[in-house]
């Protein structure tokens, strides 16, 4: 750890003032003089320093350069010291970069760490730093530059001008969901913002340092402003506050009661020695366990010149963001929205100017980024770790998880790959934590269980285990990662403990524990495997909507039919290069053998709009979502259609029974041109014909229906899109998410013309948006004259259940009755008087 640089270090002798440099060289030998004479450093410490400036640049910004000399020439460092020279008509120190205040620094050890903290502050306080420029006190400068204390979190003694103070309502205490609102509350202003608890204090514009004051229920706070816009920003912080407490209490109460949920208690015959921890997912496994090694992971400290650094961390930061924003739109997908949110978290944590500064004044020092990202990155969630709040800890977790994808992007040799060392049998992973976009892509096949040393059952891993119907448990301590990989063991999800080496007795009571659950499940399982039939015997045909193979044996199991929309994007988002002809064919291919002849709707790349793939480096558009997206991007680029479509006509060649779907469909030529393109490949492979349909997600697709029916073998619907272009409302704006409604009756009027137009050329229609996913949505769909509903496989028995119980003359009805709403509320409001 770095020690604190005795103030005694900016000593007023080592300042010069009003001094004027020749060039930059002429400014390094002036200050390292200054050092020199003040008995810091040996003669030799100029070169060495000048030397430094040929590998890395010094320069700090806002006209401050901290020139220091190299790592290997400590040894002519004599004493820690700091000096100053002032040159108030500047001097170039490189081209465009005017310093003013040349802060050379001599430190045996990491000592200066502290006095670039205080310069990264002083920096974002530009009037005291323009004052320093010119003065003509030396103490001005050494009030400036000494006194720092280490890395706590600044602690001012008193409230900003305005404020008011507020007691903590939320049961879960500020977790990172509603300290992200705060900050984002908190962004939209240039007042400062200041949040204190005790004698600690906050910048609540920062996500990490709300954080950091580990505030829970009842804690009081004072949250305080200054500044021009100060009175708006504490309103409107206030309301961001205040609105949270409904939600956070409705969650708590939530899991609450999954905790509360009935503990199908099990317990081995002979007693058992276990390592104990809380359960965080119920169920039981046996199976032999996997200790997942390379936890602490190796950085390289390979010095980078800081204009590059800062460019290569600018670049890590935006494509991890796209990274989330992909993983948060699969997560939404595949699991729902309350699991999405995890994701949209752990992306405001990436825009917290904290952890950024820290990497940046390490890189200043002279370190590489890679080193610099994962200490900055260490040095934070250790600090929230060690708060002794379970919250917190979880928080931790999530840091490092991003840290690591961030970390990926900048040196992938450091980033390590955990999970990609998993045994060939099926495992109990034990782990010190797991990161949520791990668990969210754990391959159920081969992990049946999880453990982890840290970690709480509000963690996102624990949430996710549950979606997944993974049993685990968390917080079962350092004895955890003790044990030797390969031993049986029984997890128990429900009582949080692994039993190791169990009895013969045991095995054989869990499995039989294990099978009556099984059981259970497939009653259940029965009646999702029953189809969608109205009591008056009209089906619905359901699909899932499912994006790889290995996710449609669990689509199957919730009573899919089919898979109604795969979102071929996805195989392109979360990696880094483009999947060519081969790869895809084999994914195809798997797909339709996992699907076991059943029926596949594979939708061509639909990039633009949120989904921004990194790699394809396509170019900056203002408004993407109007932009060239999904089939405007395929039509002008045959060198990702044309693979795609060879992949699947080859697929059908070779049996696959499956479709294709072109999204973002706008216009009949549009589709005339792609059917074109097929009808080109199809003939060259000598592939059969594969119903080639589109998504119908545009107002101008669904008004013009039955023209496009006369060129499309059928339509699916995509809810999302539509209701973002009918009602004008960007899908990804959190402020709008309630009036983002696809009840709303303009976009049942334009599902309505779309099955319209669909019927006078005797194509199906099918919806594979979000409403297909809500059982009154569902209904009202069916009533319009939907044929076929695709949906994430979670979603699928509340549907099939609640279709089944009505007629579809009731249905049909209160489809009539909501296109004549005025609004999405009274459509809402049908809801339980006709299905
Ligand atoms: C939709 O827009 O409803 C849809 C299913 O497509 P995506 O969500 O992938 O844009
Ligand atoms: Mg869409």
């Amino acid at each position: 750890m770095s020690q604190q640089l005795s103030p005694a270090a900016v000593a007023p002798e080592l300042i010069r003032l009003d001094a004027k440099a020749r060039d930059k060289a002429d400014a390094i030998a002036q200050v390292a003089q200054l050092l020199t004479a003040g008995g810091c450093v040996a003669p030799g410490y100029q070169a060495s320093m000048s030397r430094r400036e040929e590998l890395a640049n010094t320069f700090l910004g806002h006209g401050v350069a901290i020139p220091h000399g190299l790592g290997e020439d400590r040894h002519l460092v004599r004493r820690d010291g700091i000096a100053v020279l002032q040159l108030p008509q500047g001097v170039e120190w490189n081209p465009g970069q005017v310093t003013h205040l040349v802060v050379g620094i001599a430190a045996q050890s990491d000592t200066h760490i502290t006095l670039l903290r205080r310069l990264t502050r002083l920096i974002q306080d530009q009037a005291t730093l323009q004052r320093l420029f010119t003065t003509g006190q030396a103490e001005q400068i050494v009030a400036a530059l000494s006194g720092d204390t280490a890395s706590q979190p600044a602690a001012p003694a008193s409230d900003l001008a305005h404020g008011f103070s507020w007691t903590i309502a939320y049961p879960s205490g500020l977790h990172a969901r509603p300290a992200t609102r705060w900050a984002e509350a908190a962004r939209r202003f240039v007042a400062r913002l200041q949040v204190r608890a005790g004698d600690q204090a906050a910048d609540a514009k920062s996500l990490v340092a709300l954080l950091q004051l580990g505030l829970r229920q009842g804690d009081e706070i004072v949250v305080s402003a200054e500044g021009q816009d100060a009175e708006a920003a504490l309103a409107a912080l206030r309301k961001a506050m205040d609105g949270l407490i409904l939600q956070e209490k409705a969650d708590a109460e939530r899991a609450a009661q999954r905790r509360a949920a009935p503990v199908n208690g099990w317990t081995p015959p002979e007693a058992q020695a276990a390592i104990v921890g809380i359960g965080a997912s119920p169920g039981l496994a046996i199976a032999k366990v996997h200790v997942l090694a390379g936890a602490q992971t190796e950085v390289a400290d390979r010095p980078t010149p800081l204009g590059e650094g800062g460019a290569q961390l600018h670049q890590a930061l935006s494509r991890t963001r796209q990274q989330l924003r992909a993983l948060e739109d699969d997560t939404q997908r595949r699991l729902g929205a309350a699991d999405a949110a995890i994701f949209k978290a752990q992306g405001a944590l990436l825009d917290d100017t904290d952890l950024i500064t820290r990497a940046c004044q390490l890189m200043v020092e002279g370190h590489g980024v890679a080193w610099s990202w994962h200490q900055a990155i260490e040095q934070t969630a250790s600090g929230l770790a060690a708060l002794g709040n379970p919250v917190l800890a979880g928080r931790a977790a999530d840091l490092r998880d991003v840290g690591r994808r961030v970390l990926a992007q900048l040196d992938p040799s450091a980033a390590g790959g955990g999970l990609a060392e998993l045994p060939d049998y099926p495992c109990i992973l034990l782990a010190a934590d797991l990161s949520p976009s791990d668990t969210a892509n754990l391959d159920p096949q081969r992990v049946l269980g999880l453990a982890t040393a840290q970690g709480g059952p509000t963690s996102h891993t624990a949430i996710l285990s549950r979606t997944l119907g993974l049993p685990a448990l968390v917080a079962g301590g350092a004895d955890l990662l003790a044990v030797a990989p390969g031993t049986e063991a029984i997890l128990d999800g429900n009582s949080g403990r692994l039993y190791l080496s169990p009895s013969a007795n045991d095995l054989a009571a869990a499995r039989a524990w294990i099978d009556e659950q099984r059981q259970v499940r497939e009653r259940e399982a029965q009646q999702r495997a029953q189809p969608a039939q109205t009591t008056d015997g009209h089906r619905i045909d359901i699909g899932a909507n499912v994006n790889l193979p290995d996710q449609v044996p669990l689509a199957l199991e919730q009573g899919a039919e089919g898979v109604g929309l795969m979102r071929t994007e996805f195989l392109f988002l979360e990696r880094s290069s483009t999947p060519d002809e081969e790869e895809q064919f084999q994914t195809y291919v798997a797909m339709a053998a996992a699907l076991d002849g059943r029926a596949l709707i594979v939708r061509a790349l639909d990039i633009g709009g949120d989904k921004q793939v990194a790699h394809l480096e396509l170019p900056h558009e203002e408004n993407p979502f109007l932009g060239v997206r999904g089939a405007r991007l395929l039509l002008r680029r045959p060198d990702l259609l044309e693979p795609q479509l060879r992949a699947l006509y080859r697929a059908a060649r070779q049996g696959a029974r499956l479709s294709i779907m072109f999204p973002m469909i706008t216009s009949v030529p549009e589709l005339i041109a792609l059917r074109g393109i097929c009808e080109r490949l199809r003939e060259e492979l000598d592939a059969p014909q594969v119903p080639i349909g589109i998504m119908i997600e545009v107002p101008a697709a669904a008004a013009q229906a039955d023209l496009l029916a006369q060129h499309a073998d059928f339509f699916s619907i995509g809810t999302n899109d539509l209701t973002q272009y009918v009602l004008a409302i960007d899908r990804q704006n959190p402020e709008l998410a309630a009036e983002a409604d696809s009840l709303h009756p303009a976009v049942l009027r334009a599902i309505h013309s779309t099955v319209q137009g669909a019927r006078a050329h005797g194509r199906w229609v099918g919806v594979c948006g979000g409403l297909a996913g809500d059982p009154f949505g569902a209904c009202l769909l069916a009533g319009l004259g939907v044929d076929e509903l695709s949906m994430t496989p979670n979603d699928i028995p509340a549907v099939k259940a609640r279709l089944r119980a009505a007629a579809l003359v009731e249905l049909q009805a209160l489809a009539q009755q909501a296109l004549a709403c005025a609004d999405a509320g009274q459509v809402r409001g049908l809801d339980g008087a006709g299905a």
